[in-house]
Parts: C-alpha cells; sequence; structure tokens
C-alpha cells in the first residue's frame, strides 16, 4: 500500500513527551486541552524538545519576527517536524517564524480580500448573494506563519464575544438569501463543545439557513479535538460540511486519518482547501501524492488556493503558472474528484476567481477543437440544428419543466446577465469608465 504513515512520527512523540513532563502518558497526548495546553510559544522550548540548536542568526531573527507575528505550535505538530532536514521540512516552514514575514512588499495589503469592509456586523462577510463567511473564534493553536487573516492573530481587540456572534446569528436570520454560513476564524473548533452547541442550534434554528459549513485546521494541527463528544454535538445539525486544511502529504498521519475518519463516519462530507507556498508543496508531485491521501481518507480536495497578497508572505508566494503547472498535471491524470479547483481570493473583495489550464483550443460556428491531457488535440461537432428555449424568465408558461418555486426572486448577475434572453444590456462597465462619463 503506498498510503503510507510517515515514520519518525513517533520517535519525536517519545522524546518529545518525555521531555514536556516523563509522567506524561499516551492519554495525556491524545487529550486536545493537554496538547494546547503545552503549545510551544518560545525557542528555548522549541530547541529542547526537538534536541537540537538553532544557528545564532535564526534565534536573533526568531525574536524579531515575533515580537510581531507570535509562534504557537501543538506539541503533535512539532512531532512532525523532520529534524534531519529541518530547514527544507515542510512542517517547519509551516510553523517556525521567519524573519521574511517582516517584510513588506509594495502590492501587499493587511486585508487584501476586504472582509473587513465587506463586513454588515462585526465578524460576517456577506461577499456572495447566497452564503456568508462568519468568524466565530480568533484562537488557533498553531499559528500558520501563511495565515491570511495574521492581521489578527494574538489580537485582543478581534475576539468574537458572545454578544458579538449572537449579532452575527441575528444578522443571519433577518437575511432570508443566507442559505449557507461558513464558520471560521481563528478555528471554530478550538471554542469549547458547550459553545459551538450553542452556536449551531442558534443557526439550525434559522428556516431559509440550508447548510452549516465549518473550516478547520484542528484535524491538520490538532487531531484529537475530535473527540467522540463533538462528533455526536456536530451530528445534531445536519447537513453539517467541513473543509480543512492539509498542505501536505506527510501531514497526513495516523492520527489526523483517525480524526477524519471519525467526521465522515458522523455523515459529514469532508473537503480541503490547501494554499499554495513556496518550498512547501509547489510541486506536481507533492500535490498529486496529497490530493490521493486525502482521498484516501474520504476528503475530497477542495481549493487549491494563489497564496493572497496578505503582508509579509512574499517568501510563500508562487508565479500562477505553478498553480496551473500542477492542475495540468492532475486533471485526466488521477481521478476527476482528487482534483482540486485552483482559485485566486481577488484583491479588494472581488471573491474566489477559478483559473484552469485552457483546454478548448479554438472553435467555428459548428466545431470545437480541444486537447486532451495527453496533448491528444480533437474535435467535437456541434449539433446542426438547436432551437435554445427562449427565456423571458416567465417560468409558469415555461416548456421546461422547471420546479422553482422562488423563480421570480431569481435575477441573474454579473456575466450570467449578460448570457441571459431577457436581458438588453451589451456590456458590463465599470462604474467610472471614464470613456463612459465623457459620453454623458
Ligand atoms: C470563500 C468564501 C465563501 C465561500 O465560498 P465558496 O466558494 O462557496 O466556498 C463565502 N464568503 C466569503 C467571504 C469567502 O471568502
Amino acid at each position: 500500500m503506498s498510503i503510507e504513515t510517515i515514520k519518525y512520527s513517533k520517535r519525536n512523540r517519545k522524546h518529545i513527551i518525555e521531555k514536556i513532563d516523563s509522567d506524561v502518558t499516551a492519554s495525556h497526548w491524545r487529550n486536545w486541552k493537554w496538547q494546547i495546553k503545552h503549545c510551544i510559544r518560545d525557542l528555548d522550548t522549541f530547541q529542547k524538545l526537538l534536541g537540537i540548536e538553532l544557528p545564532e542568526n535564526i534565534q536573533e531573527d526568531f525574536k524579531k519576527t515575533t515580537s510581531k507575528f507570535p509562534m504557537s505550535i501543538t506539541p503533535y505538530y512539532l512531532s512532525l517536524v523532520d529534524t534531519d532536514n529541518l530547514l527544507n521540512d515542510p512542517v517547519f516552514k509551516q510553523s517556525f517564524p521567519s524573519p521574511s514575514e517582516l517584510i513588506v512588499t509594495r502590492s501587499e495589503m493587511s486585508d487584501p480580500l476586504h472582509e473587513d469592509k465587506d463586513s454588515p456586523v462585526p465578524g460576517i462577510t456577506h461577499r456572495y448573494p447566497d452564503r456568508v463567511l462568519f468568524l466565530v473564534s480568533n484562537m488557533c493553536s498553531m499559528y500558520c506563519r501563511h495565515c491570511t487573516r495574521k492581521r489578527q492573530v494574538g489580537d485582543i481587540d478581534s475576539i468574537p464575544d458572545k454578544e458579538q456572534i449572537k449579532k452575527g446569528i441575528e444578522y443571519i436570520r433577518n437575511t432570508p438569501r443566507i442559505r449557507d454560513v461558513l464558520l471560521s476564524g481563528g478555528d471554530p473548533f478550538l471554542l469549547s463543545d458547550e459553545k459551538l452547541d450553542w452556536i449551531l442550534s442558534e443557526l439550525r434554528s434559522i428556516e431559509h439557513l440550508e447548510i452549516i459549513r465549518i473550516g478547520t485546521r484542528t484535524p491538520v494541527v490538532l487531531p484529537f479535538r475530535i473527540t467522540d463528544d463533538l462528533v455526536s454535538i456536530l451530528k445534531k445539525y445536519h447537513p453539517v460540511w467541513i473543509n480543512t486544511h492539509f498542505n501536505h502529504p506527510r501531514e497526513l498521519t495516523s492520527s489526523s486519518r483517525n480524526a477524519l475518519a471519525k467526521l465522515a463516519d458522523a455523515g459529514i462530507p469532508l473537503g480541503n482547501q490547501s494554499v499554495l507556498l513556496a518550498g512547501v508543496n509547489d510541486c506536481p508531485r507533492i500535490m498529486r501524492s496529497l490530493v490521493h491521501k486525502l482521498a484516501y481518507s474520504r476528503v475530497r480536495p477542495y481549493y487549491l488556493y494563489q497564496c493572497d497578497l496578505s503582508k509579509g508572505l512574499a517568501h510563500f508566494r508562487t508565479p500562477v503558472g505553478k498553480g496551473i503547472e500542477i492542475i495540468e498535471s492532475l486533471i485526466g491524470h488521477t481521478s476527476g474528484f482528487c482534483v482540486p479547483t485552483y482559485v485566486i481570493d481577488a484583491p479588494g473583495g472581488g471573491g474566489k476567481i477559478p483559473v484552469m489550464p485552457h483546454y478548448l483550443i479554438s472553435w467555428s460556428t459548428n466545431k470545437v477543437i480541444l486537447r486532451n491531457y495527453e496533448g491528444v488535440i480533437t474535435t467535437y461537432k456541434e449539433p446542426d440544428s438547436y432551437e435554445p428555449t427562449f427565456c423571458d424568465r416567465d417560468c409558469d408558461r415555461c416548456d421546461l419543466q422547471l420546479v422553482l418555486n422562488d423563480a421570480a426572486e431569481y435575477r441573474a448577475v454579473g456575466i450570467e446577465r449578460l448570457l441571459a434572453d431577457y436581458n438588453e444590456d451589451v456590456a458590463l462597465v465599470p462604474e467610472n469608465n471614464s470613456r463612459h462619463r465623457r459620453r454623458s
């Protein structure tokens, strides 16, 4: 079986446990609260637990970087560090502060995705018509060095208190077009079971809310958080979907697979959102191994994100071409559901924009020319005659048997609107287009 567990985790685990406290047992290790209590936040502990001594310059850099962006690593995640090849280790790179984080380039912003600007009430980002992002926690057990919300890590002002969460829930309750809420943070699973239970039950009481989604990295950095108690709470509020955040095949250990299995067994559809990171996973072979291991654990690769323009992430960014190359290496070469959608989350709040290799090479009025993943160039002959159903949104008189109760409310937007029969617009023009201003 090629799906194997990494081998050094046990060795490291033993060393780390002994050094934290020789009385610690395996059941302490598997206790998520014990893990959080023993998160590694300073350099001495980091070196002591791994039995290494870092060069002087790295120690100096550490102080400077952590004065701005603190470190936190769970003992479990630390145990995945490969000390034999430390500086190239993907676990180390995602968790250990780098002085490059202090370099801010001209194109970077503190809130590139305008999550704060698109926010009707604190904690909610309402960008898309039918779904919202709801930040319910600003706590994380491991501080990912590539975090897009670094501006909030350890920021006491952005802890969402119960009042703020109540206001968020009220906003969703009062906005009937929201059918999907995405709980994120921080990590929602760092909340207590009681608090999560409360948030989920409040949300489930909202009639128009169809699905509840949770974004969490605990299966990766704190798999012991996925307890039987937590799973039985989640199960009460179906349909609940979970997206997690594995970036490298090394992160799929027996503990993390166990956590994923519990969630999948509870009927929770699992997805994964990876970030394309230079020196971590910017390699078609690594990504292929990752998506295979995910699918084997019943996790569907959902998105591959181009690293966004948050401040201090320049050293993690790749050209967009690297992402396209990775997608090119997956489509056709492996199971269709192993291929994530590669997206750029557009600066300024434009949302996620998919980018793909091109498969449509050319077309005429009756034929399209395509190429496949092997480079074969082929044709598809279009129908000789096609009577499109004219659509004026009068669904009651339509020949197509479409059951759509709220059809009248449905208005096409964007490119979809340009394509619609009933719409007479010929172009979408930015509001302040100067050529158009001159005309009027
Ligand atoms: C990513 C995101 C969503 C969810 O987008 P999907 O494409 O449906 O996964 C919703 N709101 C905001 C603000 C987001 O960034």
